[in-house]
C-alpha cells in the first residue's frame, strides 16, 4: 500500500458538548455505575489498536504502532469515523463491528422465530437488520402439517417488532429494521398498509421491491400478475397503476413504504453466482445477501477542504483519507466478532466494505456553492467519482498484497481487475456519527440553519449552524434576535438586512425541490457501489401527484430505492436524524 503521508495527530479531539453527551450516553466504556470510565481519546485508541491488530495477519512484521497511529489520527482529526458498532464494541466483549446485516426468512415457522433470535442479537450488538418477507405464503393459506391457516408476512413481522422494543431496554440503541415485501406477492397490499395504524410497526422501515417488468406495466397501465410463493401458482392479476397509486399515496401520507428497484439491484450485485439480493439494511443503503453483513465508514468532506486565497477540495489529503480508510475497514473484517456463524463465513466470503461521507453541505458552503446549484451536481460528481476510483484503487492493491476477496471466481470482477473487496462505496445516513464529528449529516444539506436545544436542566438553548454564524458575523447581520427567529421557523428569505447571495448560500433542505434531491442523489448513486441513504423532502402541501412523478423520476434517474419525507406527515421512522437526541 502506497507510503502514507505523515499527518499531525491531535492532542484532543475537538468534539462539541453536543457529541460528548451523545459519546458518554452510549459509546464510551462504563463502570457498574454507569459512569463513563474512558474518555474519547481512550475509545479512539482503543478502536485503532483492535483494528490496526489485523494487520499482523498479513505481516506478523509490520510496524503496527504506526498503523494504528494512522489510524487513531484520521478518526481524531474527525476526518474519517467508522459506523457506530465499530466505535462502541471494538476491543470490547462484544467485538461486534458491522452496522448493517440481512437475515433469510423462509416459509417456515422454525426459519421465522430463527431469524427473530438472530436479530435479537444483532441488535444487542448495535446493528440493524433487514429482511425479504417474500418467500411467506400468503395470509389464509393453508398450513399442510396443521390444516390450519397462514398468519401471512404481515402478521409475522409483528413478532420481530416486538423482539426489537424488548431488545432496546437493554441494548446500545434502539434496534431498525427494514421489511421487504415483493411487488408481486399476493398480500402485497396488506403490506403497503401495514404501518398505517399508528404504534404500528415502528421499528420497522418498509419497502417494496419493485420490478423493471412492473414499473413498465405501471408505465403502460398494464397489468401483472400476483403469485403465491409457496406454490408458485398465480393467485390474481392486477393494475400495476393501481398499487402503484396505493404506494405513492400512502408515501405521501406517512413516508412508507418506500420503493427499492430490485433488478437493478441485482444487475449491481458484484457475486450473483452466490444467489440474489433481496433486501437492503434498515436504511435502504446497503443491499446484502442473506447472512451477508457489512461495516460503513464515512469521510468528513468539511476537513477536505484546502485555502490557498482560492478554496479547493484537497485531493491529495482526501486521497490518503480514502486509502487508509479502505485498509481500515478491510481490517475491520478480520477482527469483527460475528453474531453467527454463517453471517461469518459469508462476510468472509464477499469483504464488502461501504465507505462514504459526510459533511458534504458543509464543505459545499465552504467552498461557497449552493447545494441546489448545477455547480453542487458538478462537485458531487468529481468529488464521489474521485472517492470510487481511489477505493477501488486501494482495495486492488490490497488485492495484490492480501488476495483477492474469497468469493472472486464467478464475481463480477472474475478476470476483469483483481478486488480485495466485492464492494467499496456506500453513502449511509451518518445519524450518529455526524454528530460526534460536528458535520452535517451524510450528503443531506442542512435542515435548518438554527434551532433549539433542551439542556438537561430544563433550559433552551439555541445552537447555530457554525458556517452561518460565521457568515453573519463577518457579514454584519448576526443577532441574538434573528437567531432565534430562525430556530423558531421562520425563513432567511424574511430577513431584508440578509444579502441574496447569504440567503442562496445557505439554501435547506425545504427549499430545495424534491427534483433536486433526487438529482443529488442519482449523481452519488452512479459513484456508489451499493446505495446511497438520502431523504427526499416535500413541503407540507405537495400533491400526491407530485410524489408520484418523483417516484417515477428516481426509476429514471437510476436510483436503486427512494424514501420520502413529507414535512409535517405523520412519520414513525425508527431511525432518527439526531437532531433531537
Ligand atoms: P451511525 O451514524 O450511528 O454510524 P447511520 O445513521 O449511518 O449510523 O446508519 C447506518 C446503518 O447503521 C443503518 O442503515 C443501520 O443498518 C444501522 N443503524 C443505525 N442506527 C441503528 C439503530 N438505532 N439500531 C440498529 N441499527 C442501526
Amino acid at each position: 500500500v502506497k507510503a502514507m503521508k505523515k499527518q499531525p495527530i491531535p492532542e484532543k479531539i475537538g468534539l462539541s458538548d453536543n457529541a460528548l453527551q451523545v459519546l458518554e450516553k452510549r459509546y464510551l466504556k462504563k463502570d457498574k455505575a454507569g459512569k463513563a470510565i474512558e474518555k474519547p481519546e481512550d475509545m479512539i485508541r482503543r478502536v485503532a489498536r483492535t483494528i490496526a491488530a489485523a494487520e499482523l495477519i498479513y505481516d506478523p512484521k509490520c510496524d503496527v504502532r504506526s498503523i494504528e497511529d494512522e489510524f487513531y489520527g484520521l478518526m481524531a482529526r474527525l476526518e474519517f469515523l467508522p459506523n457506530s458498532p465499530t466505535l462502541m464494541n471494538a476491543g470490547r466483549e462484544l467485538g461486534q463491528l458491522s452496522a448493517c446485516f440481512v437475515l433469510p426468512i423462509d416459509d417456515a415457522i422454525e426459519s421465522i422465530f430463527d431469524a427473530v433470535k438472530h436479530t435479537a442479537m444483532i441488535h444487542k450488538s448495535g446493528g440493524g437488520t433487514g429482511f425479504s418477507f417474500s418467500r411467506l405464503r400468503p395470509e389464509k393459506d393453508r398450513v399442510g402439517s396443521t390444516g390450519g391457516v397462514a398468519s401471512g408476512p404481515v402478521s409475522f413481522m409483528r413478532a420481530f417488532d416486538v423482539a426489537t422494543d424488548v431488545i432496546k431496554q437493554g441494548g446500545t440503541r434502539r434496534g431498525a429494521n427494514m421489511a421487504i415485501l415483493s411487488v408481486d406477492h399476493p398480500d402485497i397490499e396488506r403490506f403497503i398498509k401495514a404501518k398505517q395504524t399508528a404504534g404500528v410497526l415502528t421499528n420497522f422501515n418498509l419497502s417494496v421491491a419493485v420490478t423493471d417488468a412492473f414499473m413498465e406495466a405501471v408505465r403502460n397501465n398494464g397489468e401483472y400478475e400476483l403469485k403465491n410463493p409457496h406454490n408458485g401458482e398465480v393467485v390474481e392479476k392486477k393494475k400495476a397503476r393501481d398499487i402503484f397509486d396505493q404506494i405513492v399515496n400512502l408515501a405521501w401520507k406517512t413516508g412508507d413504504p418506500g420503493v427499492v428497484f430490485i433488478d437493478r439491484i441485482n444487475a449491481g450485485n458484484p457475486t450473483p453466482q452466490l444467489g440474489k439480493i433481496e433486501s437492503t439494511n434498515p436504511c435502504g443503503e446497503q443491499p446484502l445477501l442473506p447472512y451477508e453483513s457489512c461495516n460503513l465508514g464515512s469521510i468528513n468532506l468539511s476537513k477536505m477542504v484546502k485555502s490557498n486565497g482560492k478554496k479547493t477540495i484537497d485531493y491529495d489529503k482526501l486521497g490518503y483519507t480514502v486509502r487508509t480508510a479502505v485498509r481500515f475497514l478491510d481490517d475491520v473484517i478480520d477482527v469483527n466478532k460475528f453474531p453467527l456463524p454463517q453471517i461469518a463465513e459469508r462476510t468472509r466470503q464477499t469483504r464488502k466494505i461501504g465507505l462514504g461521507v459526510m459533511g458534504f453541505a458543509d464543505m459545499l458552503i465552504d467552498l461557497g456553492i449552493a447545494y441546489d446549484s448545477p455547480a453542487a451536481l458538478d462537485t458531487a460528481e468529481a468529488v464521489m467519482g474521485f472517492i470510487e476510483s481511489e477505493s477501488h484503487k486501494a482495495s486492488e492493491e490490497l488485492a495484490a498484497i492480501r488476495g483477492t476477496f474469497p468469493a472472486y471466481d464467478g464475481s463480477v470482477y472474475d478476470g476483469k481487475v483483481k478486488m480485495r473487496n466485492a464492494s467499496c462505496t456506500t453513502i449511509a445516513p451518518t445519524g450518529t456519527l455526524s454528530i460526534i464529528a460536528g458535520c452535517s449529516s451524510g450528503i443531506e444539506p442542512h435542515f435548518a440553519l438554527c434551532f433549539t436545544r433542551n439542556i438537561m436542566d430544563g433550559t433552551k438553548m439555541v445552537e447555530v449552524n457554525p458556517y452561518f454564524e460565521r457568515a453573519s458575523v463577518e457579514g454584519g447581520f448576526f443577532s441574538k434576535e434573528m437567531m432565534e427567529k430562525l430556530a423558531g421557523g421562520a425563513h432567511l428569505e424574511e430577513f431584508a438586512n440578509v444579502p441574496e447571495a447569504v440567503k442562496k448560500l445557505f439554501v435547506t433542505a425545504h427549499q430545495i425541490t424534491p427534483e433536486g434531491h433526487v438529482k443529488m442523489q442519482a449523481v452519488f448513486q452512479k459513484y456508489t457501489d451499493n446505495a446511497v441513504s438520502k431523504t427526499v423532502n416535500f413541503p407540507a402541501n405537495a400533491t400526491v401527484a407530485d410524489v408520484d412523478k418523483v417516484y417515477l423520476m428516481a426509476f429514471d434517474d437510476k436510483l436503486k430505492g427512494i424514501t420520502i419525507y413529507r414535512d409535517g406527515c405523520k412519520a414513525d421512522q425508527p431511525m432518527s436524524t439526531g437532531k433531537t437526541e
